[in-house]
């Protein structure tokens, strides 16, 4: 088999430091943890912010910081009289949905199509049910070890955008319009947005390189609530409770039984279906709590899923007069779409990329949230661009060193696009 191309000579150019850095950054434990208390979750992601300070300041990014919430920014000047800032953006936590501890990534070169068996947990990446890894004969590929995820997500992205603002940095004849730089925390979690300073970042419009296919340019997202039910029964001691005890567990039970199974649910849905997904259930005989996220690109039918749940979970507790549920809504983040199309020549200005490092753009919605679905919202457009990631959130994720160089390599010729592009009218315009 012989070594699959580079989509361009940057890419293969790219790609020996670019590897380098994201088995670094993958050995970093920065799993984020839910129901955070301060910024990061964890402190493991200051780790790796601390070290890409160090990292971009090497590369000549002479203002690279980490402030006190874990957000890493850095900024690279734009050519001679550049007219715009431009944000790219990648996140340094990982899921807390799959063990993060102790990553030891493995460089498989030249992949020859077959089985990959991982050395511990009997971990197997089978190109059988996986047919984007068949797509990748002749790549290396990077896995874990089998027993962790690998990070990827979002470390590739990460990876990907040091790689190219560095390639930059050291090429300044090559045309840029003025780079911010980000890496946020806890994006998993669903905070990257949260502390993100958007006026001080400057930048009008932004890229997340936060996706996975090659090719991928998404402008589109989920809208996304969570709801929490929390069921107050009437505990008494099992001895002395006939007639008295309200089993407040058998309750959300009963609820989570009555909910839809056969539809609305996320391993029935596809393409641009919605669901309503319970993932949490805790709890006692006096107290349960139901934890869910519904998910929908269009917002009235999101609306319409949360409307179910709640008109379920009060059908069922009524059943039960000495019950009682508080219900909470929480919204996360709306379809990026309606802000991002507002602003059509950002997307544009990816393809362009795209198709100047010879890739055609696929244009796809995402069944989940980027840091760009609440940026946007807060007033920062921020479509996604692929990684080269896979199988994320599980010890199967897996990526392409020969895609991750691609993305890389794009993030060049974004800069170049967005130099050939008129500032907008009320523009911000770079100080240079
Ligand atoms: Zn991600």
């Amino acid at each position: 088999m012989a070594q699959a191309n580079y989509t361009s000579e940057l890419a293969r150019s790219l790609a020996p430091g670019l590897l380098d850095r994201f088995q670094r950054y993958v050995r970093i434990d920065t799993q984020s943890a839910r129901d955070r208390t301060s910024s990061p979750s964890t402190p493991g992601q200051l780790e790796l912010g601390r070290l890409l300070v160090e990292e971009l300041l090497g590369a000549g990014l002479t203002d690279a910081a980490i402030d006190e919430n874990g957000y890493v920014t850095a900024t690279l000047a734009g050519s001679e009289g550049a007219e715009h800032v431009i944000g790219l953006i990648a996140h340094m936590d990982t899921s807390p949905d799959a063990p993060g501890a102790g990553v030891q990534p493995i460089v498989h070169r030249d992949y020859d199509g077959g089985m990959l068996e991982l050395p511990r947990q009997g971990t197997r990446l089978d190109p059988e049910t996986m047919p984007e890894l068949l797509s990748k004969r002749g790549h290396d590929i990077v896995t874990s070890s089998g027993d962790t995820l690998l990070g990827a997500d979002d470390k590739a992205g990460v990876a990907e955008i040091v790689t190219a603002v560095a390639y930059l940095a050291a090429h300044p004849e090559l045309p840029r319009p003025t780079l911010r730089v980000a890496f946020t925390p806890d994006e998993e979690i669903g905070e990257g947005a949260t502390l993100f300073d958007i006026e001080r970042f400057g930048a009008p419009y932004a890229y997340t390189l936060d996706g996975s296919e090659i090719g991928e340019l998404q402008d589109e997202t989920f809208s996304a609530d969570e709801l929490t039910a929390t069921i107050r029964g009437v505990d008494v001691h099992p001895g002395q409770a006939t007639g008295k005890l309200v089993n407040a567990l058998r309750i959300a039970a009963r609820i989570l039984a009555a909910l839809p199974a056969d539809t609305l649910t996320p391993e029935t849905t596809s393409g641009r279906e919605g669901f309503i997904h319970p993932y949490s259930l805790t709890g006692t005989a006096g107290a349960a709590q139901i934890r869910a996220i519904v998910r929908d690109f269009d917002d009235d039918r999101l609306r319409e899923h949360v409307a179910l749940f709640e008109s379920t979970v009060r059908e069922i507790v009524a059943q039960e007069p000495r019950a009682r549920v508080d219900i909470e809504v929480r919204h996360q983040y709306r379809n990026m779409l309606s802000y991002i199309s507002a602003v059509p020549h950002i997307v544009e200005a990816a393809a362009s990329a795209f198709r100047a490092e010879g890739i055609e753009p696929v244009r796809t919605a995402i069944r989940g949230g980027t840091d760009g679905s609440r940026l946007s919202e807060m007033g920062l457009p921020t479509p996604n661009i692929f990684t080269g990631g896979h199988e994320y959130h599980s010890v199967r994720e897996w990526a392409s060193v020969h895609d991750m160089a691609s993305a890389s390599a794009t993030i060049v010729r974004l800069a170049e696009v967005w130099t050939l592009i008129p500032p907008a009218p009320g523009e911000v315009v770079s100080a240079g």
